[in-house]
């Protein structure tokens, strides 16, 4: 990465993590997903169940692939082969030790939007899981709250939408259309201010783009 931009993200970063930090979450800046990684697995302890949803970020920097193959019991949804399974690991994660998840948006004063077409996700973030660890690169993050909920609505959901094959205005255009489809992906969107009991949401902020 350009060196100007990784000064822009590290400084950045360190004003999220003291912001996020305010509003009670546990918050850390990793400079790159090497880092990062390596901070995700000082947070989860050997034996968990880990299980996540929206999580793309988290994939990228290498933290499946490294639980996969550790002393950790994984809910992976890559691995069902129906449908039913699918939906019960998405079940299970609710009552997980250890939730991954990402942002599709976040505003510098250290507030989160995330937007979820089934509710899982959304789901376990605001309940369940004793520790949620979202993992985030530093293109989530926007000036104010109201930047990130329209990053999140015009940037992460039509990006989003291309991976699912049923048709909405994004996924012809892609560009919103504030639709009514029946296979529109924005059903929730929730904004997470502030963290009780405390810690139990822990950031990991990444100065590198990644995920949607
Ligand atoms: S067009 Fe519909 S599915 Fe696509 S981003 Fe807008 S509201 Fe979501």
């Amino acid at each position: 990465m350009a060196n100007e931009k990784q000064m822009y993200y590290d400084k950045r970063g360190q004003i999220m993590v003291k912001n996020l930090q305010s509003r009670h979450f546990e918050a850390y800046y990793c400079a790159d997903r090497a880092a990062a990684l390596d901070k995700a697995l000082e947070l989860i302890p050997k034996g968990a169940t880990v299980g996540w949803g929206g999580a793309l970020s988290a994939q990228q920097i290498g933290l499946m692939d490294a639980l996969n193959a550790g002393e950790y019991n994984t809910i992976d949804r890559d691995k069902c082969k129906t449908p039913e399974e699918k939906l019960q690991a998405a079940k299970d994660s609710m009552f997980a030790d250890v939730f991954l998840t990402g942002a599709n948006g976040m505003s510098l004063d250290g507030q989160m939007v995330n937007i979820d077409g089934t509710g899982n996700r959304v789901a376990a973030i605001v309940y369940g899981p004793g520790s949620v660890i979202v993992v985030a690169g530093m293109n989530k993050v926007e000036d104010t709250l109201d930047a990130a909920i329209r990053r999140a609505r015009t940037v992460a959901a039509p990006m989003n939408k291309q991976r699912f094959p049923n048709r909405t205005p994004c996924e012809v255009t892609g560009t919103c259309a504030d639709c009514k489809s029946e296979g529109c992906i924005c059903n929730q969107i929730l904004i997470t201010r502030h963290c009780r009991p405390v810690g139990r949401i822990k950031f990991i902020i990444v100065g590198e783009d990644l995920g949607f």
